[in-house]
């Protein structure tokens, strides 16, 4: 089994080499740049590709892949909103993900913009550095005894409920799908959580459904002086209305991981770019706003299991023994 691991890091490759060792029947080459239709090419010849979140696995991409016969896509990510299923399905073209690595990771991510925000570390940090000891416009508030309100509670989700109850919050939840292991969670209305929150915390995928779930009629909803984590997906918010949201003063502070437009940005170094958009820039112009760069995943543990679950998605593949949750179809 040879696969093409596009958009390769530092990170990537030292997570994929250790556990190499563990699957002797798989060869990984290293390739920086990511899929796109300008660079499928260079999977000719390969088994499988492995891409990452923010890969374009487009309609054309899919084409291209099964033109050179590529019939594998290994994601090794949670996520698939970026991957064409239905052209994937009707090329058969196998699509396999990490469905859960470490939703500790994501979910310990989420908490610590909510805390960081809401004590104003991003500010404190710089002001001490420049010998600046004031207080002034560092107050926070506490989140003991507070509402956090959860949207999504599968595995991330779940995880962040218990680190909330944990702080001694109450904790309130919209799913469809109720998770019955979480026994202090009280489920609502989505309404309902949005109104009675004081911390709200994203964790759905995002769908059709989902897209731009928060927007002006939904952010009109949310209690004055929320403090907003995402760390789920960009586009669940629509980013123009949070910031007429942030403008008029509903959030305490805002903390993002996932952003509209962050494609380009993700992973990336652009600092001597001139940026062509001015989402990143608009948001980042509010004190009460700390973004973070798709990092929420990055942990140790969880790069070591999304390595190993995905070699081992690449050897079920093979054997046709693959784990049906892993499989996006
Ligand atoms: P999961 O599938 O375990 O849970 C998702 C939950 O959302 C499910 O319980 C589902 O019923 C619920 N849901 C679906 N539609 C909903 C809706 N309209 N309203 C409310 N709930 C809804 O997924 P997970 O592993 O917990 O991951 C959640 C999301 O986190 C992923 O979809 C991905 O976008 C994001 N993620 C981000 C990072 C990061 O680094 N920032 C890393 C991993 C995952």
């Amino acid at each position: 089994m040879r696969i093409l691991l596009y958009d390769a890091t530092t990170y990537d490759k030292d997570s994929f080499d250790k556990e190499l060792k563990n699957y002797p029947g798989v060869e990984v080459t290293y390739q920086e740049i990511d899929i796109s239709l300008k660079t499928v090419s260079l999977a000719k010849g390969y088994d499988a590709i492995c891409a990452f979140v923010n890969s374009d696995l487009s309609a054309p991409v899919i084409e291209a892949l099964h033109e050179i016969g590529v019939k594998l896509v290994l994601l090794r990510c949670a996520g698939f909103n970026n991957v064409d299923i239905s052209k994937a399905n009707e090329l058969g073209v196998t699509v396999l993900r990490v469905p859960g690595y470490s939703p500790e990771a994501v979910a310990e991510h989420a908490m610590t913009l909510a805390l960081a925000v809401n004590r104003h570390v991003h500010k404190s940090y710089i002001k001490v550095r420049e010998n600046n000891f004031s207080l002034v416009g560092l107050t926070g508030v506490n989140f003991y005894q507070k509402t956090a309100g959860i949207i999504g509670t599968g595995k991330i989700g779940a995880a962040m409920c218990r680190i909330c109850h944990g702080f001694g919050m109450k904790v309130i939840a919209y799913d469809m799908y109720p998770n019955k292991d979480l026994e202090f969670v009280e489920y609502k209305s989505l309404d309902e959580v949005l109104r009675e929150s004081d911390l709200l915390s994203l964790h759905c995928p995002l769908t059709e459904d989902t897209y731009h779930m928060i927007n002006k009629d939904t952010i009109a909803m949310m209690k004055d002086r929320v403090v907003f984590v995402n760390t789920s997906r960009g586009a669940l918010v629509k980013t123009e209305d949070l910031i007429q949201g942030i403008r008029s003063k509903k959030f305490f502070g805002v903390g993002l991981d996932v952003y509209e437009e962050e494609g380009a940005n993700v992973f990336e170094n652009r600092e001597d770019e001139l940026l062509d958009s001015s989402v990143t820039a608009r948001l980042l112009s509010f004190p009460n706003v700390i973004i973070t760069s798709h990092q929420a995943f990055l942990t140790m543990e969880a790069l070591a299991a999304i390595s190993q679950i995905t070699l081992q998605n690449a050897i079920d593949y093979e054997n046709g023994t693959i784990a049906e949750v892993n499989q996006v179809k």
